[in-house]
């Protein structure tokens, strides 16, 4: 059993933020976490003793949760915070660490998370043993659900730093976001998230953090989430194209799901919606939540059949008729002279940072925190 490495006695959290005098920004959203009690709570959903096992923490702020992960045991952190302000605190907790710790002064949206972790430390995805790195984080809800979504496409191509194989994360999100990620069929918060990341990752609902545990307090309750990469994908298709027939299917959420299916082809091209339907043996007539991780993987299959023969139908993005025509002729028919791009240059379209995939995700946001 290796030494417990145990940090020297430290000034507390808030006497940090005093003796550096910084202030949490609400535009940030920085809401800090000071409760030794509540932290160890979060960090024990990686595991109660972190020996052996490499941490990346993203969005350390003054260092509570790095604390905590340090005296736990865990043999590495890498820290990765935006905001200069943090840095300073920051060194003063990595000098007294032995080496244990590292910073990144970087934006965890831009920062490639590979060179967080230890390379001999990867494990192939056929184990059902998970490699001893974890990330983890109580970021701002702005931020956690575009870094899900980057990690969820990198996760379903096993690349970047998934490479090193099934990585578990503990983040935080508004506690609406975290039922929806949980949620079941029939269940009221079933939505577009619920299946792109119930698709890819095992997901449970650890336990809420109350607002007002929080300095300052934000408007809603918290919740951590702990995500481990499945084995095996519900279903064997890139994410984008997972996500894309997802987004469209709940684009009528109310509705019954042909309605959602339609938006997935031009307006003239009834016929491939009614081809889409019966590829898959989905009722038509069923609403969106009420689908089984069943019924999407064979509407994705069927959708993807469905554009390998008319791979027009892959490029556009959209449910406007405007947008159909840059690909298709009035009469739905395929436009010959559209030069396709070859299917990587799609996929590398598609990142966090992307603009349009940030105002989708922020839509989805919005009309979460309207419900809170
Ligand atoms: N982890 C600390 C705690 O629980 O007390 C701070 C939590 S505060 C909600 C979020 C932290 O994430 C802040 O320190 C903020 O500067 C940092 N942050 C926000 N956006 C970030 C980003 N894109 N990349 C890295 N850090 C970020």
């Amino acid at each position: 059993m290796p030494p417990k490495l145990r940090l020297p006695p430290l000034p507390s959290i808030a006497s940090i933020l005093k003796i550096y005098n910084v202030r949490a920004k609400k535009q940030l959203a920085q809401n800090f976490l000071f409760d030794p009690r509540i932290i160890g709570r979060m960090v024990d959903c990686a595991t109660s003793d972190l020996t052996g096992k490499h941490i990346c923490e993203v969005g350390p702020g003054p260092g509570g949760i790095t604390r905590s992960i340090l005296n736990k045991n865990a043999e590495s952190v890498s820290v990765v915070e935006k905001d200069w302000r943090f840095i300073q605190s920051l060194q003063m907790l990595a000098s007294t660490t032995q080496g244990r710790m590292k910073i990144h002064h970087e934006d965890i949206l831009d920062f490639d998370e590979t060179i967080a972790f230890p390379k001999e430390e990867a494990k192939p995805w056929t184990e059902s043993k998970l490699p001893a790195l974890c990330f983890m984080g109580n970021l701002p809800f702005n931020v956690s659900l575009p870094l899900l979504f980057k990690w969820l496409n990198l996760i379903s191509h096993h690349s970047g730093v998934y490479e090193l194989g099934r990585i578990p994360a503990i983040l935080t999100f508004q506690q609406e976001v975290g039922e929806r990620l949980v949620a079941l069929p029939k269940e009221s918060q079933r939505c577009r998230l619920s299946i792109t990341a119930q698709y890819l990752c095992h997901i449970d609902y650890c336990h809420t953090i109350f607002g007002k545990s929080f300095v300052p307090p934000p408007k809603v309750n918290v919740a951590v989430i702990r995500i481990v990469p499945k084995k095996q994908f519900e279903i064997q298709l890139p994410f984008k194209t997972v996500d894309h027939v997802v987004k469209h299917i709940f684009h009528f959420r109310q509705k019954r799901c042909r309605k959602g299916i339609a938006t997935l082809f031009p307006r003239s091209r009834m016929d491939l919606v009614d081809e889409m339907i019966r590829i898959s043996g989905v009722n038509p007539l069923e609403r969106p939540f009420n689908l089984y991780m069943a019924h999407f993987r064979d509407l994705c299959y069927a959708y993807q059949e469905i554009c390998d023969r008319i791979p027009n139908i892959a490029l556009v993005d959209t449910y406007h008729n405007k947008e159909w025509l840059k690909y298709f002729d009035e009469g739905g028919e395929p436009l010959n002279d559209v030069l396709l791009p070859k299917l990587p240059e799609i996929e590398d379209n598609f990142n966090c940072k992307n603009v349009e995939a940030l105002h989708e995700l922020s839509d989805e946001t919005e009309q979460i925190s309207s419900l809170a």
